[in-house]
């Protein structure tokens, strides 16, 4: 039987996935339709979360030099500079936290990021390719690809539907995409350079009597672009004269031109979620599965998690127990659906003209999603995110627990006790105090503390860094 993974849509959900079976060893394709890349940098917030997935997949390093804090706005109403606005203020890395702050970068260049380390394992996207169709039985699935004309047949063990909003994977199999589609609020969307303001700063450009219905121009790493976003009155073509009319209209000054357009798009807000994400040897992931607004930079990483979420399953599923594959639509439907809440919120409060609807509190950055049951009433149970602490190892240098989890596996850690029996078992211990086998002691007490730990405390981190039930 065939162990192939086929990934239709290579976007940030798609290629989170594909680079996670192929550090398994899985055979894996990746096609998209397009024909080339995708160039804007529409998703261009990394919330914490995602990074701690990015670490674990080798791919931190490049987005951090690639990329930037959030900047602060400096805001501009009826042509004079009003205050400095940042969406939320920065804070220090903590003991369990090491990435706590947004991070910026243009959604093109994570995804080439993501396809460069795809390729590390021999695995390129197949682009100007798009799955046409499929059926499935019980031992696989045989889809239709075409390109240039031409069909082909694959068979795989199992087919994921990452291609986006409009997925083909999602109507063939007929599952309903619920919510809405509001046609009355549109938002001109590009990336565009403008070289007369200062590219270490955004902007916001609005009238002093509304000034909640202005003009966002926020810059991007990796050159001279801003992005642009301004809700969309009348029914002009995207251009960049358009982009031109709007900053001429709010910025109250005459020397801003505006070059370079890049990406151009007028988004509607489409919020909805489908009914189910799994149908047998299918999975939905990412915006197939849930259409966000991008207030609060929640789809990209909603869809990021998906896959990272699903990827051990899947490899387990392959190794034999398939048992895991029915949580993920439990797990991730429902992380979906409160997600789609929190970013509905905020872009109400945007049409609202709310003062605070640009500001971004914690609850945007992911690391509070937990799998637990609701009942559950300890401060850390099975289905929380396993914190990290500093630790250090058995030669006494400084490490943390995630350099313990990094990788494709499971880890155990056994508090004040011998590891338990195989790889990836570690015992944590105080200072002084003396196991035999593998172990890592506690820094100033914070594994302890971040994993409510007495001794004889033992944890399963899955793999992708949440707290399993240990047998
Ligand atoms: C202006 C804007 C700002 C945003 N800001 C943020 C943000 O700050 N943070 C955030 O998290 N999210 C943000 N988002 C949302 C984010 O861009 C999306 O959630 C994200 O792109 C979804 O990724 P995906 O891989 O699931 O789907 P997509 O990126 O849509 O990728 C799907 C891929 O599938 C391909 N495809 C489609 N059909 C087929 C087929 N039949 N066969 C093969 N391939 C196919 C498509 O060509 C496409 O490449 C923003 C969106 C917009 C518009």
């Amino acid at each position: 039987m065939t162990q192939l993974v086929l990934v239709a849509g290579a976007g940030p959900t798609g290629l989170t996935l594909a680079l996670d079976l192929a550090r398994r060893d899985i055979p894996v394709r990746i096609v998209d339709k397009a024909a080339m890349f995708f160039a804007g940098s529409r998703g261009d917030g990394i919330q914490p979360r995602t990074l701690e997935v990015f670490d674990d997949l080798g791919v931190l390093d490049a987005v951090l030099a690639e990329g930037m804090p959030t900047p602060v706005m400096r805001v501009h109403l009826g042509g004079e500079f009003v205050t400095e606005r940042r969406m939320s203020e920065p804070v220090e890395p903590t003991p369990a936290v090491p990435y706590p702050n947004l991070w910026v970068l243009g959604q093109s260049r994570t995804e080439a990021v993501l396809r460069e380390r795809l390729a590390e394992f021999g695995v390129r996207v197949e682009l100007g390719t798009a799955l046409t169709g499929f059926t499935q039985d019980h031992d696989g699935v045989t889809a239709t690809l075409e390109r240039d004309g031409t069909r082909e047949t694959v068979r795989a063990a199992y087919l994921i539907g990452a291609d986006g909003g409009k997925s083909t994977v999602r109507r063939t199999l007929g599952i309903p995409f619920e919510g809405s589609t509001d046609e009355s609020l549109r938002m001109l969307l590009g990336d565009v350079r403008a070289d007369a303001l200062d590219h270490e700063f955004g902007y916001w450009f609005a009238d002093a009597e509304e000034p909640m219905q202005g003009i966002a121009l926020s810059p991007l790493p990796g050159g001279r672009q801003f992005q642009f976003a301004a809700p969309l009155t009348g029914d002009a073509e995207p251009s960049l004269e358009l982009l031109q009319e709007y900053v001429d209209r709010y910025c109250g000054r005459d020397d801003v031109t505006l070059t370079d357009l890049t990406w151009v798009t007028v988004w509607r807000p489409n919020i909805r979620l489908a009914r189910r994400f799994r149908d047998g040897r299918v999975f939905l992931a990412g915006d197939a599965a849930h259409a966000h607004p991008p207030t609060g930079g929640q789809g990209m990483n909603t869809g990021i998690q998906d896959a990272y979420n699903l990827g051990w399953k899947l490899a387990a599923a392959l190794a034999g127990d398939d048992t895991l594959l029915d949580s993920y639509e439990a797990e991730r439907r429902t992380v979906a659906a409160d997600v789609l809440g929190l970013s509905s919120e905020l872009l109400d409060k945007l049409v609202e003209g709310e003062e605070d609807a640009m500001e971004r509190g914690p609850e945007t950055q992911q690391l509070n999603i937990s799998y637990r049951d609701p009942s559950e009433r300890a401060p850390l149970a099975v289905g929380d995110r396993a914190p990290d602490a500093p630790v250090k190892d058995e030669t006494g240098r400084p490490v943390r627990l995630f350099d313990l989890f990094r990788g494709p596996h499971a880890t155990v850690l056994s508090f004040g006790a011998r590891a338990e029996a195989g790889p990836h078992a570690y015992a944590v211990v105080r200072p002084g105090q003396q196991v035999a086998g593998p172990h890592v002691v506690d820094v100033d007490g914070h594994a302890h503390a971040a994993y409510a730990a007495t001794e004889g405390t033992r944890v399963l981190v899955r793999p992708d860094g949440y707290l399993g039930a240990l047998s």
